[in-house]
């Protein structure tokens, strides 16, 4: 059966590893600090926001935890966003995805400093990942490498599909699986494409960040291939992988059902957080 990817396990790892960081920074006087913006009150958000937190208080650094009604106009989130810009005391904002509707996401996004985009998506560290010349990582594509690697999964010259084109894991995965150094040869699917199977067939490595419960099925794993479930759908208030269970036994190596990609996203949000006040 297939070797587990557990990203709970190693988020672990690379916590303690940024809990000494900190500690240094500490006897240097500084205190890393998040801000966290939620707009409204989607229940998925609440608990994605409140493990960043806990994350945060384990690790020794501060955070705060902002709470804005669901119909605040465009206009006075901006001046929130601003203010954090401007505070000297914190070092990385972010603003929870997603938004209500009247908000426009991108023009929110690109209104965060970014030198203090901890979560790697404003268009300038996005444009930084596509130049070749990366500044702050997307911390779910990061977090994604992370976890291959950890494991001693192949990448150079190795085949990797990629489902999913979104901004958040798909497109920024793949620029950042074919940087020169890392060497992977991605292919992007999604969803106008013609046959996934026929490409995930001869892939060494499967990501499907498409959001699709049970989408890839074991016939379209080629033997021993490495597979990584990054969507996740709520079904029933249940979470439903984008994998399905019987992949498992076909995958030389495989992520479990629950957790393990969310963990390390959360690593590597702290690791860019830590990132930043070091550069202070
Ligand atoms: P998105 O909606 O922006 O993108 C989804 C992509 O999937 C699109 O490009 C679409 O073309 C493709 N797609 C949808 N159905 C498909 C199908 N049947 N066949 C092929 N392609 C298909 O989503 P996103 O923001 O990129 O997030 C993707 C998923 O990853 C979501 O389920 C999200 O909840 C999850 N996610 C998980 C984490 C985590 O930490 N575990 C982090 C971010 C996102």
């Amino acid at each position: 059966t297939a070797i587990l990817l557990d990203g709970d396990v190693l988020a672990r790892r690379r916590f303690d590893e940024l809990a000494a960081r900190v500690v240094s920074l500490a006897k240097r006087g500084v205190v890393p600090r998040l801000a966290t913006v939620l707009v409204g009150d989607n229940p998925a958000s609440q608990s994605y926001i409140g493990r960043k937190h806990e994350n945060c208080a384990e690790l020794g650094m501060a955070s705060d935890d902002i709470r804005l009604r669901g119909d605040i106009s465009e206009d006075a989130l901006i001046a929130q966003v601003e203010a954090l810009n401007a505070d000297p005391l914190i070092h990385g904002a972010l603003v929870q995805l997603p938004l209500p509707a009247h908000l426009d996401e991108g023009r929110v996004g690109e209104a965060v400093s970014p030198a203090k985009d901890v979560d790697g998506l404003h268009p300038m560290n996005l444009g930084r990942l596509l130049a070749g010349t990366p500044g702050l990582l997307p911390c779910t594509p990061a977090g994604i490498e992370d976890l291959l690697r950890a494991h001693d999964v192949p990448l150079a010259g190795r085949r990797v599909a990629i489902i999913g084109r979104g901004m958040l894991v798909g497109r920024p995965l793949a620029m950042l699986l074919s940087l020169p150094g890392t060497d992977a040869e991605v292919t992007l699917l999604h969803r106008r494409s013609p046959d996934l199977a026929e490409v995930t067939r001869q892939a060494d490595v499967v990501v499907s960040a498409a959001g699709q419960p049970d989408l890839v099925t074991a016939d379209m794993i080629r033997p021993g291939a490495a597979v990584v479930g990054v969507g996740i759908t709520y079904v029933d208030g249940g979470m439903v992988s984008d994998i399905a269970d019987e992949v498992a036994q076909v995958a030389g190596h495989i992520t479990p059902r629950h957790g393990s990609v969310g963990a390390m996203t959360r690593a590597h949000l702290l690791s860019n957080l830590v990132r930043i006040a070091e550069a202070g």
